[in-house]
């Protein structure tokens, strides 16, 4: 049987009961950085269990050797450095191996960054996309916000203290000043930070504080048309000013 199992983003108390039961079981855990997660299951009172490493760079590899011990009806639960494994992390590859192959899979639920945002980021029934990373380079994350120009979804993102700034300012560039987002720093742990502005005002906020570009970041870029507009203007309403704003110069 094979579980894949969330660990905490930040607080370590946010992890389930059956999480730690079925860890507490596991034959093998399949881990993204052995020693990190040594801790982590030192924190749960679980210890000498038989930890391998399992990381994007050998995922394939690894998948096959889980599906033989899977074979010998072994307990394999996969986690990964932090939160959901398969959500921007490893996992993706084994799953499909082992659904192909008919074996056992089941998820043991948990933290999420983009989701812990999005619980707390005040979207009415607003549809939300989630992307993970933009890349690395401006121009190429330039082009990928311009296809977020005129959607009504939200879109969620992850974002690394290096690139906060410049992320920012591209979305600023490209999807306007008022554009509305949330962003969540540091989510769960002791300097959490949760902000919910008009792009123009969190990058002058995030700008002028180099404290506020430390840690780890989750951003939802909110649709330009969101629910409280919604209800006062119409669908057909809607339809007409798009068609309208395409003869604009
Ligand atoms: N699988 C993880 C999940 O379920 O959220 C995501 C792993 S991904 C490699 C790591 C990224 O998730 C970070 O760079 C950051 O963008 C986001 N992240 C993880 N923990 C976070 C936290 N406590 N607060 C804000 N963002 C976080």
């Amino acid at each position: 049987m094979l579980y894949i199992c969330a660990t905490p983003i930040g607080n370590l108390e946010d992890i389930t009961f059956r999480a730690i039961e079925i860890l507490k079981k596991s034959d093998i855990i399949l881990c993204e950085d052995t020693r990190n997660s040594q801790k982590l299951l030192g924190y749960y009172g679980i210890n000498n269990k038989k930890l391998v490493a399992f990381h994007e760079h050998n995922e394939n590899e690894v998948s096959e050797k889980v599906i033989s011990w899977l074979e010998e009806n072994l307990l394999i639960v996969q986690i990964s450095d932090a939160g959901t494994p398969g959500i921007s992390d490893p996992g993706a590859r084994l799953c499909n191996k082992a659904l192909q192959l008919g074996h056992k899979i089941s998820p043991l639920p948990g933290a999420c960054a983009f989701i812990s945002l999005i619980s707390v980021a005040g979207l009415i029934d607003t549809p939300f996309l989630f992307h993970g990373f933009l890349a690395n380079k401006s121009s190429q994350r330039q082009k990928q916000l311009q296809q977020w120009k005129n959607v009504n979804y939200a879109v969620g993102i992850y974002e690394s203290p290096h690139r906060i700034v410049d992320c920012l300012q591209d979305i600023f560039d490209i999807l306007g000043e008022s554009t509305t987002i949330v962003m969540g720093r540091e989510l769960t742990k002791q300097f959490e930070t949760i902000k919910k502005d008009t792009i123009n005002n969190i990058l002058d906020f995030v700008k002028n504080d180099s404290y506020q570009q430390k840690g780890e970041f989750v951003i939802i870029i909110t649709p330009h048309i969101d629910t409280d507009q919604k209800e006062l203007i119409t669908p057909e309403q809607i339809k007409i000013l798009e068609l309208l704003a395409e003869e604009l110069p």
